[in-house]
């Protein structure tokens, strides 16, 4: 069986770990926690990050952070995973869904103007498979009408709009380090600010709404409950397991790329007879190799797909479900129909993708859907 996603080791995961335990501090922000943040700021350019929990709690953080008010609106894709819609909503604020572009599942850039309303606040947009939003329109957008960018970066780690770091664009860049990830810890993630007038505040709302990272670097000579808060930092161990990927993260990312594009040459063809679609890469856009995924023409059509995969051993899934259809917000949308959200929660199919992956697996799992297609039309 060749598994969807499978989390591995690729270097010193377990010995620092063990250092960390030595150090004699597990608990939040001891030093694999800044050493995570220090690296990942050297090597992208980031201003300021904090590692955290999840990705969901650096969204969580970061709409705390825009202070949106109850009855406020959010503009974002309907097209996208729960937690992108969750940390506003948690708030009280308003979700208005726009739907994806026809070539790709990431917002269409072009929508959003005439969706902003005088109650607007907020654009999330998402990179999916870690490919740029139309970042340039985005900005353009919300600058016209004062609106803030929080960019969904969960899939977006070493990857650019122009000559752009995604996660550095917006107010704050939310990152997922989920074992399904480019660079993976289990569950953790990490909020980029780069506005530096919240720097201040992210730390408090970090821990648990005290000053206690300012007290540790010595900046005030107590430190006590000052603002709202919650515990969004992780234990040292998840940052110590994550330190050994990130020093790791070229080999990683190389490898992933290796793969998506032997995954590209051996499916070509499908596309050229109009059979099947293949990622789009804008030419504003890098490819961080996230994720390899095919378009369908049908439901019915990605259904024996995907079963047809599973008796020959491989596990290829679909992924989001329009939210604008969702049990919890299908009442409160207003109506306005997102078809091509609902054709790429119908007709997209994602395919194994990991550290682990060998070339012949991928030989075989291309040569099986030229099979398919072969018998299936
Ligand atoms: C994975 C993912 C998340 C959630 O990340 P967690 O670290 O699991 O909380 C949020 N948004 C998108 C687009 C994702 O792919």
């Amino acid at each position: 069986m060749i598994p969807f996603n499978k989390p591995y080791l690729i270097g010193r995961e377990l010995d620092y770990i063990k250092h960390a335990v030595e150090l004699g501090k597990l608990s939040g922000n001891g030093q694999y926690t800044q050493k995570c943040q220090a690296l990942i700021e050297k090597t992208f350019d980031f201003k300021k990050s904090l590692l955290t929990t999840s990705c969901t709690d650096a969204l969580e953080m970061a709409a705390i952070l825009s202070e949106i008010k109850p009855g406020e609106e959010v503009i974002l894709p309907s097209f996208t995973f729960v937690s992108t819609a969750l940390a506003f909503a948690r708030q009280g604020a308003k979700l208005v869904f726009a739907d994806s572009s026809s070539d790709h599942p990431n917002i269409n850039a072009e929508c959003i103007e005439e969706l902003i309303t005088p109650m607007t606040r907020l654009i999330v947009p998402v990179h999916y498979a870690g490919v740029s939003c139309d970042m340039g329109k985005i900005m353009e957008v919300s600058d016209k009408y004062r609106l803030m960018v929080i960019e969904d970066a969960a899939q977006a780690i070493d990857s650019k709009y122009m000559d752009k770091q995604l996660g550095s664009i917006g107010s704050f860049g939310c990152f997922s380090f989920h074992e399904t990830k480019n660079i993976i810890a289990g569950e953790a993630g990490l909020l980029t600010i780069n506005d530096a007038s919240y720097n201040n505040r992210s730390e408090i709302i970090w821990e648990k709404g005290t000053n206690r990272a300012e007290f540790f670097r010595g900046e005030v000579n107590k430190y006590g409950w000052v603002d709202i808060g919650s515990s969004f930092l992780p234990s040292e161990i998840i940052a110590a397991f994550l330190f050994a990927q990130l020093e790791n993260i070229t080999n990683i990312q190389n490898k992933r790329k290796k793969i998506w594009s032997l995954y590209l040459a051996n499916l070509r063809a499908l596309e050229e007879d109009d059979i099947i679609k293949l990622p789009v890469l804008p030419e504003y856009a890098t490819n961080n190799a996230h994720m390899f995924y095919l378009v369908c023409r049908s439901l019915e059509e990605r259904s024996n797909l995907i079963s047809f995969l599973r008796q020959n051993g491989i596990m290829a899934v679909f992924h989001y479900q329009s939210l604008h259809n969702s049990p919890f917000y299908n009442d409160k949308h207003d109506g306005r129909p997102l078809p091509n959200s609902d054709m790429f929660s119908d007709c997209l199919v994602r395919l194994p993708l990991f550290y682990e992956l060998t070339e012949d697996n991928v030989n075989r799992i291309s040569e099986l859907i030229h099979r398919f297609y072969r018998t299936n039309g």
